[in-house]
Order: C-alpha cells, then sequence, then structure tokens
C-alpha cells in the first residue's frame, strides 16, 4: 500500500510526487496518458509542456525570478530539470521540451519511492491524496470534482487585462461609482477623438488563434462563456457598441468638467490590498503584443503596468477561495469526513508552468507533513509562494480568476520607491529572507 496517491503527472503532480518520495513516502503516481489522450499532449513522457517552451524570467527584478529562487531553495525537481535542459532565450529560462520532460520521467520513474501507474482514475482517490490533473483535467476527474465543488469548478477563463494600481495616471483618471454609488470604480474617460482612436487599434489587433479544441466550444454556442464576450468580438458589432457596455459614460460625470465623457474605460480593485485593478468588461483574447498597444491608448493608461494579460481559453480550475483551504485542501470533504483532499497545479487557480510547480510543491510538502502527523506548514506572506497562496484563499474578490505571480499579488512594501529596479530587488530580498527562515524552519 502507497503512503499517498498522486493523480496527473503533469509539472504540479511530478513535483508533488518528488516531494513526497524524497521525505520518505511512497507514492502511486497516476498518469492516463498514454492510454487515454488529453486535447492539447502529445506524448507519453512525464511533465510534457504543452505550448512554449518559456518557464519566464529568472532576473532577480521580477517576480517570475522570485518565485524560481524560491523553488529553489524548496529543491524543486521541476526548477532543476529545467536548469539542466536549458537553451538560450535571453534572461528567460527556456528548456528544450524533449529533453526536460525525459529528465523529469527519468527522476520519477527511477525513484524507488514512486510507482507509476498508467491509467486514467475516473473518481477522488482515498484521502490523503494529490490531485493535479491539470487545465486540461479528463472528463471523468472533471465530473468527480464538480460532484465536490459544484459551481465552483470553471471550464474556461475569460479574463480582462490587470494593471498596478500606482501606475494608473489619476491626473487623468477619477474615482467614481455609477449615478454617484460608492466610489468602487477607477474611470479613464475618453472624448470622442480618443475613444476613436482607441477602436481602430482594437479593430487591426491581431488575435490568438484558438487550439483546436477550443473552437465551436467559444461564446454564446456555450453556456459557460455567456456574458464573456471579449471586447474584440464586442468591437466588431459596431462602432458604439462598447460605448453602450462596458465604456458607457452614462452617470459617470467627470469631476472636472461635470459632464458626462464620451465614453469611460472602469476599472475595479482585483486584491484585498487594492494593489491590482481590472478593467472592468474587457475580456480578451487578443496578442499580448496587441494588448499592451491596446491599452496606451486609454487615456490614464498610457504607462500602465500590466500585471496579467487578458485571456480566452479553455481552462478547468477550481474557485480557490471557495472551494480550497489555506493548504489547498477540498474544504467540503474535509468539512463533511474530514478527508483531506488536496489540489495542486494549474487547477488550483493558479496560471503558468511555474506557477503550478509551485502549487504541486506546496502540496506535497503540506502532505507529507499530514502523513508525519506535523502541523501543516504556513508560509510567508512575503514570499511569491506565500502571495499565490493568499491571492487563492483572498475572498474579498468580486469573481476569482486564475493568476500568475507578479509583484501587484506581494504585500506592499510600505514605502514609495520609485526606481522600478530598485523596487523589484527590494521585494527580491524581503522574500527570500523570509522564505530561507522559513526552509530553515522545516
Ligand atoms: C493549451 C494550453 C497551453 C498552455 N500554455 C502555457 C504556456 O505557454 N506557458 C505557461 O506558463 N502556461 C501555459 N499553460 C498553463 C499551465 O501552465 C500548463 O497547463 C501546465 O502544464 C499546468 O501544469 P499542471 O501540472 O497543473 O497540469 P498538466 O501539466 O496538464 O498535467 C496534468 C496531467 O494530468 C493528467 N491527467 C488528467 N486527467 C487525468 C486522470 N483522470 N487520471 C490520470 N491522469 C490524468 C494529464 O494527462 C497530464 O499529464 C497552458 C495551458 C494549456 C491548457
Amino acid at each position: 500500500m502507497p503512503n499517498i496517491v498522486v493523480v496527473g503527472g503533469g509539472l504540479a503532480g511530478s513535483e508533488a510526487s518528488w516531494q513526497l518520495a524524497k521525505r520518505g513516502f511512497s507514492v502511486d503516481l497516476y498518469e492516463m496518458r498514454p492510454f487515454v489522450e488529453s486535447a492539447a499532449h502529445s506524448t507519453a513522457q512525464l511533465a510534457e509542456v504543452v505550448c512554449s517552451n518559456s518557464f519566464g524570467g529568472e532576473s532577480e527584478e521580477s517576480a517570475a525570478g522570485i518565485l524560481k529562487a524560491e523553488l529553489a531553495l524548496g529543491g524543486s525537481l521541476i526548477l532543476d530539470c529545467a536548469h539542466i535542459s536549458r537553451v538560450p532565450a535571453g534572461g528567460a529560462l527556456a528548456v528544450d521540451r524533449d529533453k526536460f520532460a525525459e529528465l523529469v520521467s527519468a527522476h520519477i520513474e527511477s525513484n524507488p519511492n514512486i510507482r507509476v501507474i498508467r491509467t486514467e482514475v475516473m473518481d477522488i482517490p482515498s484521502a490523503p491524496c494529490v490531485i493535479a490533473t491539470g487545465p486540461l483535467s479528463s472528463t471523468a476527474m472533471t465530473k468527480a470534482l464538480r460532484a465536490r465543488v459544484g459551481d465552483y469548478l470553471s471550464f474556461f477563463d475569460a479574463v480582462a487585462p490587470i494593471v498596478t494600481r500606482e501606475s494608473i495616471n489619476m491626473e487623468k483618471a477619477y474615482i467614481a461609482g455609477r449615478y454617484g454609488r460608492g466610489n468602487d470604480y477607477i474611470n479613464c474617460p475618453m472624448n470622442k477623438e480618443e475613444y476613436l482612436a482607441f477602436y481602430e487599434c482594437l479593430a487591426g489587433a491581431e488575435r490568438v488563434v484558438p487550439h483546436s479544441f477550443e473552437r465551436g466550444m467559444r461564446f454564446s454556442e456555450d453556456s459557460y462563456f455567456e456574458g464573456c464576450m471579449p471586447i474584440e468580438e464586442m468591437a466588431s458589432r459596431g462602432l458604439d457598441t462598447l460605448r453602450f457596455g462596458p465604456m458607457k459614460p452614462v452617470g459617470l460625470p467627470d469631476p472636472r468638467t461635470g459632464r458626462e465623457p464620451y465614453a469611460a474605460a472602469q476599472l475595479r480593485a482585483d486584491n484585498r490590498e487594492g494593489t491590482l485593478f481590472n478593467l472592468v468588461g474587457f475580456q480578451t483574447g487578443l496578442k499580448w503584443g496587441a494588448q499592451e498597444r491596446l491599452l496606451k491608448t486609454i487615456p490614464a493608461l498610457e504607462n500602465a503596468d500590466i500585471a496579467r494579460f487578458g485571456v480566452m481559453h479553455r481552462n478547468i480550475y477550481v474557485n480557490a477561495p471557495e472551494a480550497l483551504d489555506e493548504h489547498l485542501r477540498l474544504k467540503k470533504l474535509l468539512s463533511e469526513s474530514g478527508e483531506s483532499v488536496f489540489l495542486a497545479g494549474q487547477i488550483t487557480g493558479v496560471e503558468g508552468y511555474m506557477e503550478s510547480t509551485a502549487m504541486g510543491l506546496v502540496a506535497g510538502l503540506n502532505a507529507a507533513c499530514l502523513l508525519s502527523g506535523a502541523p501543516l506548514p504556513v508560509w510567508p506572506p512575503e514570499s511569491a509562494i506565500g502571495s499565490l497562496l493568499r491571492y487563492l484563499n483572498d475572498n474579498t474578490a468580486k469573481s476569482f480568476q486564475p493568476m500568475n505571480t507578479n509583484l501587484g499579488i506581494f504585500p506592499p512594501l510600505g514605502q514609495k520607491v520609485k526606481n522600478k529596479k530598485l523596487k523589484a530587488k527590494m521585494f527580491y530580498d524581503r522574500s527570500l529572507s523570509a522564505s530561507k527562515a522559513f526552509w530553515e524552519s522545516m
């Protein structure tokens, strides 16, 4: 009998199994490929990287770099294999995807504490267990999760860009709720000329081509996506569609002129600290470069720092603040039967290769602590991993959307630092010193 079952041999499941195995626990790791295929994977290797071969930046001046430094402190197998199989990519950590997946597979398959079982798991196994079946979880596992979390399971990402609060030019924007109701929105007013420039940029903007398995599942054809029409789609219906939709200026007089603008882009707080703001109704599948250009045409956002780009894609994930406790366990099962079912990877509500890996490391370590009767770890809030966990637990956000690591979700530094590089380095130093103390205490 294994000590624990891990379902899904992707980035997170491999990392979680490794973390458990190196602490002496025996793991049965279930992977459905090659007998059952996913819509995006094409090999039988563990930790197959399905799209870009880049794991993001490594610099100390970025959240992605801080996250990698923390994964290194935690002895991440995925990060180690990425370093060994890296290919030149400037400041980013990019990998030879075949070599990378072969290395991870070899380490996992030769580990005496891990048995890899190639079969699809149709239901949640006996607890404790780790579910890391990813954004393209099999239909059976998706149904099993749905039965446990109900409406808190999402199937599609329709995300609007998110920008940092401090990069919004408040000399042009103003705070107001529609018809004077509350003060929850930052409004970016546009005159006719500005709106036409914005519209022209949007009309010519390049879109991401959907994967074949996403075609035919978009927008009104699928009830999950109703009300999530991307702005580029709305714009294609007519020049004024957006002015009667998310950019409606009615009830939003500019306090400087006393008049309603021609159009207005609205932003709403996206996190508890109010450091991140999302563009309301601006869900989009435009290419990232096109999103950057588009935002620059909006008065007050000409220098906006985009913390997270908009996306429209197939993605199975839980509404983490409702579905998970702070240790990534399914709340419902925990409260009903005391069972610890840990989720790991992208399915927890994070976004990205390294973020998914990090949630594999956390779930693996948590499960190891549970098995050894130790208290479950509390991650330092200043760290990249702690910030992601806090985001997953933040039930104050109006609607939960998956998040990648970015400095906007870290707790503020408590002082204004204008120099961006210096500021990022301060985040790095603070995170790393807290993380080192954390690992020493473990
Ligand atoms: C099409 C697509 C493209 C993406 N591109 C990028 C990108 O370019 N950059 C980026 O940073 N992130 C990207 N992501 C997001 C995310 O980082 C990756 O999907 C990442 O691989 C998630 O890691 P994971 O371990 O959670 O899931 P995965 O790596 O997908 O691993 C899940 C594993 O579980 C297996 N599985 C599923 N169901 C079962 C079951 N019932 N029983 C047994 N095994 C099962 C699957 O076969 C798979 O091996 C992309 C996501 C998708 C869907």
